[in-house]
């Protein structure tokens, strides 16, 4: 409640009735913000928001956007409202260049209009493309391989050029692997026809599907799968808090800090703990390298570890894994 006290006003949270948007939401009015949300509901649920939280139906585009801030007070915007889905940022870019980067760039312009001092924006370890080491830190190279790394990147790209000209300072938190539910079963990862691996594990688990397709078993890596840092949303969702505290208590620095737990899991070992979690033996089925995965992703998680008091609170792959399905099992009672 202090934490919250500390804002002169409300917290707008693009893309909250999204996966990652709705636990910010959440871990936000926890934390004693007020909340508005501004999500389109192309890809969310309105009933993902939690109903503290006011609901604004709306584009982040949409030119009413510096209406709806004015409105509300808003004096801080977290932006999770985008397009998030790699093969199709490939097959479809012009898609991600507008729905991540020119609608950032129009909600920006909102913010600087109407003198929203912080922003907190999310971004992704895709922005690193392959990295020059693993695990990765903020400042090594980033070279994205896809087009929706790219549209991250360049986002960032105009926060730190907003950043410099205007009076706004902002967080771009580099998310890694985001897996698992709010542990008191209130949100969960929704999407339909989601692609991420825990997420098609616990489909598995609970009979949505026959078995789990391993993309690539020749990477460079201990057992040959790919590995990546799987990072609980609910601990995801608290380093915006965090990072939203810091903003406001240091109201000239901006930041980019990678989001992960810094240890990788390769997908035999995350499937080895779906099979542990559940007491099943879920068919895996070997295939091909799926295009466009670097072998390892590992975050190098000193910056924020050094910055924030923030702090892992569910950083076990059991946890993750147990939550994700405690979720998919509430969504399929819902269906
Ligand atoms: N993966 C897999 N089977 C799947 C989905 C993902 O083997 O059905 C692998 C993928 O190749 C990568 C890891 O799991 O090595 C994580 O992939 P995900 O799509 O969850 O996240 P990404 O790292 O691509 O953002």
């Amino acid at each position: 409640m202090i934490e919250g006290a500390r804002l002169d006003g409300k917290v707008m949270v693009t893309g909250g009735a999204g996966y990652i948007g709705s636990h910010a939401v959440l871990a936000l009015l926890d934390a004693g913000y007020q909340m508005v949300v501004v999500d389109s509901l192309v890809t969310g649920f309105a009933w993902a928001v939690d109903p503290r939280a006011t609901l604004v139906e709306m584009a982040v585009e949409d030119p009413q956007m510096a209406g709806v801030i004015a409105e509300h007070g808003v004096r801080a915007i977290m932006h999770f409202a985008g397009s998030v889905v790699v093969p199709e940022s490939v097959s479809d870019p012009l898609k991600y260049y507008r729905n991540n980067t020119a609608a950032t760039r129009s909600l920006i312009e909102s913010a600087v209009a109407t003198g929203v001092p912080h922003f907190i924006f999310s971004s992704t370890a895709a922005t690193y493309g392959t990295p020059a080491r693993v695990p990765v830190a903020e400042g090594d190279p980033t070279v994205p391989i896809n087009p929706y790394g790219w549209s991250k990147l360049m986002s960032e790209a105009m926060l730190r050029d907003v950043a410099a000209a205007h009076p706004l300072n902002y967080g771009a938190l580099r998310y890694f692997n985001v897996a698992g539910a709010d542990p008191q079963g209130r949100s969960g990862q929704s999407t339909v026809g989601a692609t991420h691996l825990i997420k098609i594990a616990v489909e598995a688990a609970i009979g949505k599907r026959g078995g789990v397709g391993v993309f690539g078993t020749d990477f460079d890596t201990p057992d040959g799968t790919g590995v990546r840092d799987y990072i609980h949303v609910s601990d995801l969702a608290a380093a915006h808090v965090a990072m939203l505290e810091k903003l406001v208590a240091e109201p000239t620095a901006s930041h980019t800090y990678n989001v992960g737990y810094g240890r990788g899991f390769s997908v035999n070992q995350v499937l080895d703990a779906v099979d542990r979690v559940t007491n099943l033996t879920i068919e895996r089925r070997y295939e091909g390298r799926r295009a466009g995965d670097p072998a390892a992703l590992v975050a190098d998680n000193r910056a924020i570890l050094a910055a924030l008091p923030w702090r892992p609170g569910r950083d076990d792959l059991d946890t993750i894994v147990a939550d994700a399905l405690a979720w998919e099992r509430r969504l399929a009672e819902r269906a």
